[in-house]
């Protein structure tokens, strides 16, 4: 009957349910003792100026090596860190990694700017700003070879507060950066509203450049709207050289891809530099 198959939905439903929230406590319990014995990594991801082919950047990616010694990816953690308040813990730890890193990267090449992700909660965050100034102050390195990137997503719920924190953060010197740009909502109002620096073309669009006619209008005119805005912009994704062919004759310098390098552990990124 009806009336059973109805039980019979509720019935799955709730037990599909029901195993999501445990693998989601499970996932809790896990990542709150990986806090506790650091079992995180911050990997490293070069950003080239695809004029000179040399690095001018790099985007701090994190990554976390559980106890069998497996990578876990941060978009299998990082969205149940931000639901269970973890992230804000995290965060913490990634700030004065990078700041360590960047000192340590900066003995390379001391013109450098290294990229760090912030997630939606740790703008609404009361101590961010503390643990930027801790950190700055901690490792004297300079401020405005930070830059923050957040995604547009993070800018839609208290925006009075983002909107803050974003000028205090850029008060102490901070870039900040929108990330996977297209890919939210009333982006335009963001960028008109807050004062960023850059904007990072999402991989989405840059993916399918060659065979796809309408991700190559987008690419244009998210390398239009950043000119006329004054704004840095950089290519995320760039894999192929047709890809690093059409960014460069449309004057977009700046790219991240594989094309490039993967993200590498910090060891491997200095073995970089040493080489340039
Ligand atoms: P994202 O900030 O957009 O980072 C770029 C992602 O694209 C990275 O994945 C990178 O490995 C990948 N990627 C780079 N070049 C290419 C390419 O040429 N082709 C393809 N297919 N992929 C490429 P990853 O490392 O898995 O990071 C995923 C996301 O996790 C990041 O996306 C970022 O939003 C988030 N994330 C990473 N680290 C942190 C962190 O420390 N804090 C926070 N809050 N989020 C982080
Ligand atoms: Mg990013
Ligand atoms: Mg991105
Ligand atoms: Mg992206």
């Amino acid at each position: 009957s009806a009336k059973r198959q109805l039980d019979s939905h509720a019935a799955f439903y709730s037990k599909s349910l029901k195993d999501i929230t445990m693998k989601r406590i499970a996932m809790e319990e896990a990542l709150r003792k990986a806090i506790k014995a650091r079992e995180f990594e911050l990997f490293l991801q070069p950003i080239i100026d695809m004029r000179s082919g040399g690095i001018v950047k790099a985007e701090a990616l994190i990554r976390w090596r559980d106890k069998s010694n497996k990578l876990i990816s941060p978009d299998e953690f990082i969205p149940i860190a931000e639901l269970c308040g973890l992230i804000i813990p995290i965060g913490h730890w990634v700030i004065e990694q990078a700041g360590n890193m960047l000192k340590l990267l900066h003995s390379y090449n001391d013109q450098l700017t290294l990229s760090v992700n912030l997630s939606p909660k740790q703008l609404n965050d009361e101590h961010l700003l503390d643990a930027f100034t801790a950190t700055i102050n901690k490792t004297g390195i300079d401020a405005s070879k930070v830059e923050l990137e957040i995604t547009e997503g993070v800018l839609i719920d208290n925006f009075e507060r983002v909107e803050r924190h974003i000028r205090q953060l850029r008060k102490l010197g901070i870039r900040i950066s929108i990330d996977d740009f297209g890919t939210g909502y009333s982006s335009l109002r963001y960028l008109q509203r807050l004062s960023v620096d850059t904007v990072k073309i999402d991989r989405s669009f840059v993916h399918d450049l060659s065979d796809n006619e309408n991700d190559k209008a987008i690419v244009l005119a998210v390398i239009a709207i950043a000119k006329s805005l004054g704004l840095e912009v950089i290519a995320e994704g760039v894999e192929t050289k047709a890809q690093r062919h059409f960014l460069m004759d449309n004057a977009c310098f700046i790219a991240q891809g594989y094309l490039f390098g993967r993200p590498v552990p910090v060891d491997d990124f200095c073995q970089l530099l040493s080489c340039e």
